[in-house]
């Protein structure tokens, strides 16, 4: 993209000069901090995401989510690739898809811009079939009996496929993630797992 061209290569989280093609510095890239190779069940997903969600990462994490810088994706879709477990990336990669309201703010859902990236380096299709309905705007001002909708209702649009890999930008409790895993299995998938760039995991 023009911007990334004319923007100096500056890391996305303090601000120093940083290698050009990389949103980190080196201090702040040396400051991840891996998580285990093994995939942790979530709300009976077995989900698996290669750091924590802290410090530099979560400063990628807003790049991603509100500059939709294409770089940014693609320094997170490296870290997953290079640090799944074998096994791990297969079938189709399912983006959690964005509430109605953040669609109309934003022209990217940040999920999808990783999936179209781990995509191009693992050679693995994109299904890009789960809408959320149910309005984030519905929680201000409005009646609690629309509050109590909460994530808003996932559903598969079409016919999913029969293994999925669910890819989101951050987990936390995964209930999310549980959300689409059970609307990929209501509509006929057969195995469904998740990855995230980050995970909030305590020490
Ligand atoms: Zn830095």
């Amino acid at each position: 993209m023009l911007l990334d061209l004319l923007a100096p290569p500056l890391c996305w989280s303090c601000r120093s000069p940083a290698a050009r093609g990389d949103p980190l510095c080196r201090a702040c890239r040396r400051s991840l901090r891996f998580l285990p190779p093994a995939p942790v069940a979530l709300r009976g997903l077995e989900t698996w995401a290669p750091v924590a969600y802290e410090g530099a990462v979560r400063d990628l994490v807003k790049a991603l989510k509100f500059r939709g810088a294409a770089g940014v994706a693609s320094a997170m879709a490296s870290l997953i690739v290079a640090n799944a477990p074998a096994g791990l990336l297969a079938g189709a990669l399912v983006p959690v898809p964005l509430h109605a309201a953040r669609r109309r703010a934003r022209p990217f859902n940040q999920s999808a811009l990783i999936a179209g990236a781990i995509s191009t380096r693992a050679r693995l299709p994109v299904a890009d079939c789960l809408i959320r309905t149910g309005s984030k705007q519905t929680q201000v001002g409005r009646a609690r009996a629309a509050r109590l909708t909460g994530a808003g209702t996932i559903q598969a649009d079409g016919h999913p496929p029969a293994t999925a890999l669910l890819v989101d930008d951050v987990v936390t409790t995964g209930a999310t993630l549980a959300a689409c895993a059970a609307a990929l299995r209501a509509a006929g998938a057969r195995q469904v797992g998740a990855i995230a760039f980050a995970r909030t995991a305590g020490r």
